[in-house]
């Protein structure tokens, strides 16, 4: 019996089992297709990401191919700017760029040749799952493939097999819909040169338009033009009503869409398909043993870049819990704590990208003039935050409520010329001004240990803590004492037992 099987070697499968190989769990990792899918969906990721990829241990194959960015920026319907989302001078709380661009293939090629290092983890391709059922002690998989078919036994699984999941159908969950559906094209190309824009207006001196995303929400086309890895280039181009997908897919269609940001410029297209942007969160995460992750539990109009980071975050909250309960060191009710963690969190995400594309999908000139003097309005009356800013903190599960800075992200600063959690690992952590007798799984680290130049000290300064303690996925579980803190965590997870079973 594996510990985990997998359904779905996507980003979300591969790097999920990259985190639970990692921790020893032995895992099978089932993909139908006998190759990986060639062509990019996603193009962006957040600094949590790269913070994750180091958890994993595949941080040193990825980062090579990643490029940093420098945040979003919405035009209106006069192409002059309505939301300025930049992250030139901002601080980088992981120690991380605030984004990334990447080229999709090769962040899963990474992911999964990195499976190569751990003989607990079989991948085996050209296998689909067709069905389950459950008992107390684990979960039987129905197996395809072209040796015939076959059944496999896991004491949990995790469905990462994508926005159609065969796994969320066999279990009969249905998927909320947050009431957004819009057709878009999206073309991908190679660019020797830089993008032109010639006509934007209001552009802060400090961005440089070669680096960041750009969201033209002109009502005669709403385009995004997002920049790649290399001299990879993306454009997204909502169709308009009646147009039909077929003949907007077609090569002179996209050459007149692009003539304009190309003039010049050598260039070769890669792809263009058109896809449904829309925003859909499965009601149930978990049945049984069996938990949804990634597209095949939610979702989301790519405005912000974040379909595949919430697929990330979800298996980093997973791994951790799962691999307690594998052990015997955590009830089985942990894993119960997942969606009440994750489903809010990816909701108050996808909410904000609905948002967004509501305003940058006016199709109305006058609407559009009257949300861009809005934004401008409101642009000038509050400060504008970057997209790491969506990101709420976790409200409820194996959080300390009440608590100051319980739920965020905690910070990563540089420790010497290494990165925190390379120094520490990435356990439960307590950083500590003063000693604390602690049980096995927690990392006391003394804060006069650590030369952190004074980072997490001002940390748990603004907060007037002595002590945080940090989850294995870098959540703040909660500030106080130390002692205390441990105490409440044990309590909370020896909770959910009686919760469950309540
Ligand atoms: C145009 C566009 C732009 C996007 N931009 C971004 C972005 O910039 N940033 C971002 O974070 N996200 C973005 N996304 C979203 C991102 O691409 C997805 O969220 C991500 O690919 C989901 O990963 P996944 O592993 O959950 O699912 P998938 O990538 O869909 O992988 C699912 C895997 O499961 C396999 N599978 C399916 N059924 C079975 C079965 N029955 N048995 C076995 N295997 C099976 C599939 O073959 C596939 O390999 C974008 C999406 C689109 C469409």
């Amino acid at each position: 019996m594996f510990d985990v099987a997998i359904i779905g070697c996507g980003p979300v499968g591969a790097f999920a089992a990259n985190l639970l190989g990692k921790s020893g769990l032995s895992v099978l990792v089932v993909e139908q297709e006998a190759r990986p899918y060639p062509l990019p969906r996603a193009v962006h990721l957040d600094h949590e990401m790269m913070r994750l990829f180091q958890s994993a241990g595949v941080i040193d194959r990825v980062a090579g191919d990643m490029r940093d960015t420098e945040g979003h920026l919405h035009v209106g319907a006069d192409h002059g700017v309505i939301r300025y989302m930049g992250t030139v001078g901002r601080a980088r709380p992981f120690s991380w760029s605030n984004d990334y661009f990447f080229y999709q293939p090769e962040l899963e090629a990474h992911l999964r040749d990195a499976l190569g290092v751990y003989p607990h983890v079989e991948l085996r391709l050209g296998t689909a799952f067709a069905g389950l059922t459950q008992d107390g002690e684990g979960v039987t998989l129905h197996l395809s493939g072209v040796a015939g078919t076959d059944t496999v036994r896991a004491r949990h699984v995790i469905a990462c097999d994508g926005a159609r999941s065969a796994v969320r159908k066999a279990l009969d969950i249905a998927l909320d819909d947050l009431d957004f559906e819009e057709p878009w094209l999206v073309v991908d190309a190679e660019v020797d040169g830089p993008v032109r824009f010639p006509d934007l207006s209001g552009v802060p001196a400090a961005a440089n338009l070669q680096t960041l995303s750009v969201m033209v929400c002109d009502p005669a086309r709403p385009t995004t033009v997002v920049p790649g890895r290399g001299n990879h280039r993306r454009w997204e181009f909502m169709l308009l009503p009646g147009e039909d997908d077929q003949a907007m897919m077609a090569p002179n269609v996209v050459a007149t869409l692009v003539a304009p940001y190309l003039d010049g410029v050598p260039h070769r297209i890669l792809r263009a398909a058109t896809y449904r942007f829309h925003g859909l969160i499965a009601r149930q995460w978990q049945r049984g043993r069996v938990f949804l992750a990634g597209d095949a539990a939610h979702q989301t109009p790519p405005f912000f870049g974040q379909g595949m980071c919430h697929g990330l975050r979800d298996v980093a909250n997973l791994a951790w819990k799962l691999e307690r309960v594998t052990r015997g060191t955590a009830p089985e009710a942990l894993l119960a704590t997942y969606q009440p963690e994750r489903d809010p969190h990816v909701r108050a995400v996808i909410s904000s990208a609905v948002e967004a594309g509501r305003y940058i999908c006016l199709l109305d000139p006058a609407a559009a003039a009257a949300r861009d003097s809005r934004m401008r309005a409101q642009a000038q009356a509050v400060p504008q935050g970057t997209a790491a800013d969506l990101i709420p903190a976790i409200a409820t599960g194996i959080v300390a409520r009440g608590t100051a800075g319980a739920g965020e992200r905690f910070i990563q600063p540089r420790v010497g010329d290494r990165l925190l959690d390379d120094v520490t690992g990435a356990g439960w952590r307590l950083f500590t001004r003063r000693p604390v007798e602690t049980d096995a799984d927690v990392i006391t680290v003394p804060l006069d240990t650590l030369a952190d130049d004074g980072a997490i000290a001002a940390w748990l300064d603004a907060r007037g803590a002595d002590a945080v303690l940090v989850r294995p996925d870098h959540y703040v579980f909660g500030t106080g004492e130390g002692a205390d803190l441990i105490a409440c965590r044990d309590a909370l997870i020896a909770d959910t037992h009686r919760e469950v079973a309540a």
